[in-house]
């Protein structure tokens, strides 16, 4: 057990969680140069492992994570923690359920929040994923905000649909698991590249709230594994 009262075995896990989402984000080319920031709550505690400020998210390395309470103050390592701190905080203050929290500038999205324009609803799997728009957090200042008023702003937009656009910056989003927090980083970037071409192609409809529905339904009756068929 360490000091933070968290058995090692714990901290390892929530580590390398942080670990592979900021490699796999990497990899999937929604993160480029210093940009990005990975968090996850370390369970049943007040304490989140976040990724250093300035570092390239492939580099990442357990040495240099940081570990930071709920008010944003380092109690573990060696480098400055994000400086996004503050937004990923906050979100884990507010929002238990999120084990991990995502924050890229993956362009195609980044492109909906420089004109502040909401993703609209164009596909079914948008429906799966997010149940309607992603929306853009208009009561957003700039990178780094401490902010309540804005924080509280981006916790709502979240709540309605795990995935936001924070406006001129980028994508925050999160998961209740750390696959599925680099997953709705992964499907909002490519439903913002789809949108863009069917905005540029022609005049797409949104689905209705009835299609949306729909998907609702279907996701929650049919869609993957039944517990006792999960591998
Ligand atoms: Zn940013």
């Amino acid at each position: 057990m360490s000091k933070l009262g968290v058995s090692s075995k714990v901290l390892n896990e929530v580590m390398e969680g942080v670990l592979r989402v900021s490699r796999g984000l990497f990899e999937e080319g929604l993160v480029k140069s210093t940009f990005g920031v990975v968090s996850a709550r370390i369970p049943d505690t007040d304490y989140v492992v976040i990724t250093p400020s300035g570092f390239r998210k492939e580099r990442v390395a357990k040495r240099n994570l940081v570990i930071v309470n709920l008010e944003g103050e380092v109690v573990r390592g060696n480098f400055r923690p994000s400086s996004e701190t503050p937004m990923h905080v906050y979100i884990h203050k507010r929002v238990p359920e999120a084990r991990c929290v995502v924050h890229t500038h993956s362009p195609m999205a980044t492109v909906f929040a420089i004109l502040e324009m909401d993703i609209p609803c164009l596909t079914t799997e948008q429906a799966h994923a997010f149940e309607g728009r992603v929306p853009v957090v208009r009561n957003y200042s700039y990178p780094g905000t401490t902010k309540v008023e804005e924080l509280e702003s981006i916790v709502e937009a979240l709540r309605r649909s795990r995935v936001a656009l924070l406006r001129k910056h980028g994508v925050i989003t999160y998961g209740t698991s750390y696959e599925e927090a680099l997953d709705n980083a992964v499907v909002v970037e490519e439903l913002a590249k789809s949108a863009i071409y069917a905005l540029l192609l022609g005049k797409p409809e949104e689905l209705t709230e009835a299609d949306i529905e729909y998907m609702r339904e279907f996701k929650k009756k049919r869609y993957g594994q039944r517990p006792a068929q999960q591998p």
